[in-house]
């Protein structure tokens, strides 16, 4: 049977890619794990986001929970839309209302490198914290490419894939992704926390 592990999110996209890559665990959502509040985020970075949830939800339940803040920084808009990325265009997860703002930002912008980032926060319930971070570069498209994957990915050509994340298979993207490498590191940093 394998071990469970409670993941500080309800978001079914992330938590999809947590199972896909930390396949040696079962995934737990909060709610699953029966945390039921919404936890804000007030932090300014992904990695002060990150621990907020994860702090919030280890307290709560008394299990080992691991957190994920992740979003998108263009170069030109300064990082925008940042730690905003889900309520960029104003609504949370409004996704399509989120690439629409950002395409009206670009209009004429020639620079158009950008990265995702993924923070991961796990925290114990003795008091353990640890904290990594993965990054994936990348273009901003002039228009949506693909309809795979979830937020930003149709709008976000991969340095790595050559390809739209949306126009890339789950593996694929799961391969080079800024979730995939801060699991990686989370692993290498903490393989004695998790065995
Ligand atoms: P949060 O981490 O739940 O605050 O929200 C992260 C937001 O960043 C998502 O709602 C997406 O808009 C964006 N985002 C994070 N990771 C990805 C990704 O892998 N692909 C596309 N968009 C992403």
């Amino acid at each position: 049977m394998k071990r469970q592990i409670v993941v500080a999110s309800n978001n079914a996209h992330k938590l999809r890619e947590m199972s896909e890559i930390f396949t040696e665990y079962e995934v737990l959502s909060q709610k699953q794990a029966g945390f039921c509040e919404d936890v804000e985020e007030t932090g300014t970075t992904f990695a002060e986001n990150a621990l907020i949830k994860a702090r919030a939800v280890c307290t709560a339940l008394g299990r080992i929970t691991l957190a994920d803040d992740s979003g998108l920084c263009v170069d030109a808009l300064d990082g925008k839309p940042g730690v905003y990325s889900a309520r960029y265009a104003g609504e949370h997860g409004n996704d399509k209302e989120n690439r629409a703002l950002l395409l009206k930002n670009m209009q004429g912008v020639t620079d158009r490198g950008a990265h995702f980032t993924c923070a991961l926060a796990l925290v114990t319930p003795d008091g353990q914290e640890i904290v990594v971070e993965g990054k994936t570069f990348g273009t901003i498209l002039h228009e949506e490419q693909g309809t795979g994957g979830f937020g930003y990915d149709p709008l976000f050509f991969s340095e790595d894939l050559q390809t739209s994340f949306a126009l890339a298979t789950p593996q694929e993207k799961n391969a080079v992704s800024h979730r995939f490498r801060a699991l990686q590191a989370l692993r290498e940093k903490c393989k004695a926390l998790l065995d």
